[in-house]
């Protein structure tokens, strides 16, 4: 499925331009600089899907890519910056809680955290919007290759602990370096059953 025929469809800067409904979605959220654009590379065998968002003056759009004609997979904008003004968090909380809410073909979505931070508010926040929205969510830990063993077991344990009392997320926890292809092939045959139901 991955490497084969990855496309990119279109970028959503609001809820009128987001593509018709039409193939199973799989969804990619989390903080700026948590590792997401290196994670769908990863996935995908390529470097070049993904565009690094680390500049906080960037469009914040959601951007679907087509997979091998099997599975959408959405790259959400990043949420976090410390420098954002107001309207811009707000544009982009109004485009993430419509497009969860209304959008019967989103399968799930990968929310990615940093390993060296854990879960951090505005995960939290993510984390409520989904819940919400009734989205199936699998936390995703990324950069471990940071961490020393007993460092990775103290995020894991605290990271669980916190999941674990979330109603849409999956009680299981995958955790990855893009950098040293740690846990990317767990997570590619995760995604690989949503394309083949
Ligand atoms: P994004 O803003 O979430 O798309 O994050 P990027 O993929 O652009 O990564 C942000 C920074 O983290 C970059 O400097 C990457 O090189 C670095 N990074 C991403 N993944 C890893 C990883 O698995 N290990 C390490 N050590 N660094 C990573």
């Amino acid at each position: 499925l991955f490497a084969r025929d990855i496309t990119f469809m279109r970028g959503a800067v609001d809820l009128e331009t987001l593509p018709p409904f039409g193939l199973p979605e799989l969804a990619f959220a989390g903080r700026s600089n948590v590792g997401k654009s290196s994670l769908i590379n990863a996935l995908c065998g390529r470097s070049t899907v993904a565009r690094t968002s680390n500049t906080p003056g960037r469009t914040q759009e959601l951007n679907f890519f087509d997979v091998n004609s099997r599975l959408i997979l959405v790259d959400m904008p990043g949420y976090g910056f410390a420098s954002a003004p107001k309207d811009k968090v707000d544009a982009w909380t109004r485009l993430i809680k419509g497009f969860l809410r209304g959008r019967p073909t989103l399968r799930r979505c990968i929310l990615l955290v940093d390993s060296r931070h854990g879960i951090k508010d505005n995960d939290r926040e993510m984390m409520d919007m989904l819940d919400k929205a009734a989205v199936v969510y699998q936390v995703v830990l990324t950069k471990i290759d940071k961490l020393n063993l007993a460092e990775i077991e103290a995020v894991r344990e605290r990271t669980l602990a916190e999941i674990s009392k979330r109603v849409a997320a999956y009680p299981h926890l995958i955790l990855t370096s893009s950098e040293k292809g740690v846990g990317i092939p767990e997570l590619r045959a995760e995604i690989l059953q949503l394309a083949n139901p």
